[in-house]
């Protein structure tokens, strides 16, 4: 069987990253966040049509409070996705692949946020393995030597043996729980998760995913944590500096990707309760093994992953250029380029 990338115009995905890098170009000019964009769609390769999926997606990390708030992320909203399951659902026995345009190499959160996307739709028999198609303009190492983010870091931590991991991820019982964590857990009646810091509960999430494939337990309770902050005033509401507690007996690879945006540096499994896995058809611990591999192609990854070189990298290059200038006027960017933990 051809690969899905030759079936497509050569034109069709340069044309897409062309179109998010515009777009991001706008969203950095006008001051409301980093130089990333992306796009969704659905493409029908029998009638050659394209059709997009909501609207273009920019950052929102200063909007939502949130670090991992990246535009591949305001693509998978509940909104979008319910979109796309109709179109595709419409289109049922074409020829079709779905394709998110991202400007920029997704982070290890956003990479396992569109694989637990394309396992979703693969699983309510939606579309083919092998269909759902990211690609990309700026590597990595672009993004870290024009716009100075380093998301490698993130990648490379996937790979260390679990004692040298940035965030610990560790299997307790439930004694010696500070109080106010204690009597949660002893009230929750299904998975749940709970963020602390200094023995103080920040946040709780429940499983939501029948509204949001990406609102687990662990993830409800982080966005929580950090909506929290931001009501609350705090300068980087997206840095929680605290320990996530979790009635699964482990977690996977969107968990531990949101820890290391939201800096929580612990996570305690109780294994309380028994946890879905983050994506169907997979283990959670297979799917980190998947994440840990990156884009190297793996064989069990739902997701093809197409980098398109040339790529003109014009947001990346704007945003530099103030940078540069906040740097001349004397001004800090510690602040405006939080990396998370270790970062
Ligand atoms: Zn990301």
């Amino acid at each position: 069987m051809p690969m899905i990338a030759d079936q497509l115009p050569d034109s069709l995905l340069g044309g897409l990253l062309e179109k998010a890098d515009d777009f991001a170009v706008g969203t950095v000019k006008a001051g409301r966040g980093g130089p990333f964009a992306a796009s969704l769609h659905v493409y029908d390769l029998d009638a050659r049509e394209l059709i997009q999926i909501g609207g273009m997606a920019a950052n929102a990390v200063l909007e939502t409070g949130m670090a991992s708030a990246h535009a591949e992320d305001r693509l998978l909203s509940p909104e979008n996705v319910r979109m796309l399951k109709d179109h595709l659902a419409r289109k049922r026995g074409n020829d079709i692949a779905v394709i998110l345009a991202s400007s920029g190499q997704s982070c290890p959160a956003c990479h396992a946020k569109s694989e637990v996307a394309a396992r979703v739709l693969m699983s309510e028999n939606l579309l083919p393995s092998g269909r759902f198609i990211v690609t990309y303009g700026a590597t990595y190492e672009d993004t870290k030597n024009t716009a100075l983010f380093n998301d490698e870091i993130y990648h490379q931590d996937f790979r260390r043996a679990p004692p040298e991991r940035l965030v610990k991820v560790v299997e307790e019982k439930s004694a010696g729980l500070p109080d106010d964590v204690d009597s949660f857990f002893r009230a929750a009646k299904a998975p749940a998760a709970l963020i602390a810091r200094g023995g103080q509960v920040l946040a709780t999430g429940r499983d939501c995913r029948h509204d949001d494939i990406l609102a687990t337990a662990e993830v409800g309770a982080i966005r929580q944590a950090c909506a929290r902050q931001k009501r609350e005033g705090v300068t980087q509401p997206w840095n929680l500096d605290a320990v996530l507690y979790t009635t699964g007996g482990d977690i996977g690879p969107l968990c531990y990707a949101e820890c290391q945006w939201a800096n929580v540096t612990k996570v305690v499994c109780l294994g309380l309760q028994s946890h879905e896995p983050e994506a169907p058809g997979i283990d959670n611990r297979a799917f980190y093994d998947l994440m840990a591999a990156g884009n190297h192609r793996h064989n069990q990854a739902a997701l093809v992953v197409l980098r398109q070189s040339p790529f003109s990298n014009r947001a990346q290059k704007e945003w530099r250029q103030r940078l540069d200038d906040i740097v001349k006027q004397g001004g800090s960017l510690e602040s405006i380029l939080y990396n998370g933990v270790g970062g």
